[in-house]
């Protein structure tokens, strides 16, 4: 399979990425190429133009810090999963990019390609969305921040307008006495998830729940939110958090899964994280 014709850019700074960007109207931004080439193969996407930022270097970042990790648009996922301080400071990143693909993939996608891309079945959504995380976009028109629940709006669709390159996303810090954990289940190892949690609870100075969050991917058309506090009480009845899980979902079926097997399986995954993820807070709260 081929893909249609269309132009080609190679800039080698931001500005004229930027410029570029501008010049095409419809024209896309090339990172990984891992879920655009696909696309452009099939022929379900004809954009006039691509605009290749692999050699933009200052794309090519990662920093880590104590208010959480920054990720630069070429930064691809294998390496934000191998960075021991990126996983020190926020560990849900790489718990996450594991799931994501095979390594081959891995090697070659980006953590911010995958974002704009917004595929609800895609981990990384769900971890921006649960860590209430945002996305720098830049333009010729300027900078903004936007906030992950701002950012995905529906299948395959964000909040990056026509021109708008995404520089890099924010991935806030884990608070002190805070746990988290992932659980998804495909149907074969490095295949999309026919649903998955992402897990976030929280420990007051006595040890008590104080706040619990989940983020979900492949059962709603964008990165579901779900704050499970209440649910869960303040000791922690995960089971009970779980069946408010069960409640509140209204997942579609498709060929893989019904609807009533991806609600159980759901609920079965968000206890099995919410589980660990409170283990895991236990542990950093009394280290
Ligand atoms: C066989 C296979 C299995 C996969 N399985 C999974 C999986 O289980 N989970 C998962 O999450 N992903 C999966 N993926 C997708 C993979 O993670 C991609 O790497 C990712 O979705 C997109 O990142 P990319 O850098 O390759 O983006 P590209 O393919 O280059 O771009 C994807 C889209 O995002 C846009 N884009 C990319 N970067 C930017 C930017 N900086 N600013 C604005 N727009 C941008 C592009 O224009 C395009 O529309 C799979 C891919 C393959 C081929």
């Amino acid at each position: 399979m081929k893909p249609p014709p269309f132009g080609y850019h190679a800039p080698r700074t931001l500005g004229e990425a930027l410029d570029a960007l501008a010049a095409t109207p419809g024209g896309k931004v090339l990172a990984g190429g891992q879920s655009l080439i696909p696309l452009l193969n099939m022929r379900l996407a004809a954009p006039p133009a691509l605009v290749d930022v692999n050699r933009v270097a200052e794309l090519d970042a990662l920093h880590v810090g104590d208010q959480g990790v920054r990720i630069g648009a070429l930064a691809r996922h294998a390496r934000v999963e191998r960075s021991a301080e990126a996983a020190a400071v926020q560990p849900l990143l790489g718990r996450a990019l594991r799931h994501v693909a095979h390594p081959v993939i891995r090697n070659r996608g980006t953590v911010v390609g995958s974002l704009a891309h917004a595929d609800p079945a895609a981990e990384m959504p769900a971890v921006l969305a649960v860590l209430g995380g945002t996305v720098e976009a830049a333009s010729v028109r300027g900078r903004r921040t936007i906030a992950a629940e701002a950012f995905f709006l529906g299948p395959l669709e964000s909040a990056l307008e026509p021109g708008e390159l995404a520089v890099s996303a924010f991935f806030p810090a884990a608070p002190p006495r805070t746990g988290s954990a992932f659980a998804e289940t495909a149907r074969r190892h490095g295949d999309y998830a026919l649903s998955g949690v992402a897990a976030v609870v929280g420990l007051d100075e006595d040890l008590r729940v104080a706040s619990v969050r989940a983020g979900f991917l492949g059962i709603a058309p964008v990165p579901l939110v779900l704050d499970l506090t209440g649910a869960a009480g303040s000791r922690g009845d995960w089971a009970a958090a779980a069946a408010h899980v069960r409640e509140r979902i209204d997942p579609e079926p498709d060929i893989h899964a019904g609807a009533a097997y991806r609600r159980h399986l759901t609920g079965v995954l968000a206890e099995r994280a919410l589980n660990a993820a409170a283990a895991e807070a236990l542990r950093r709260a009394e280290d």
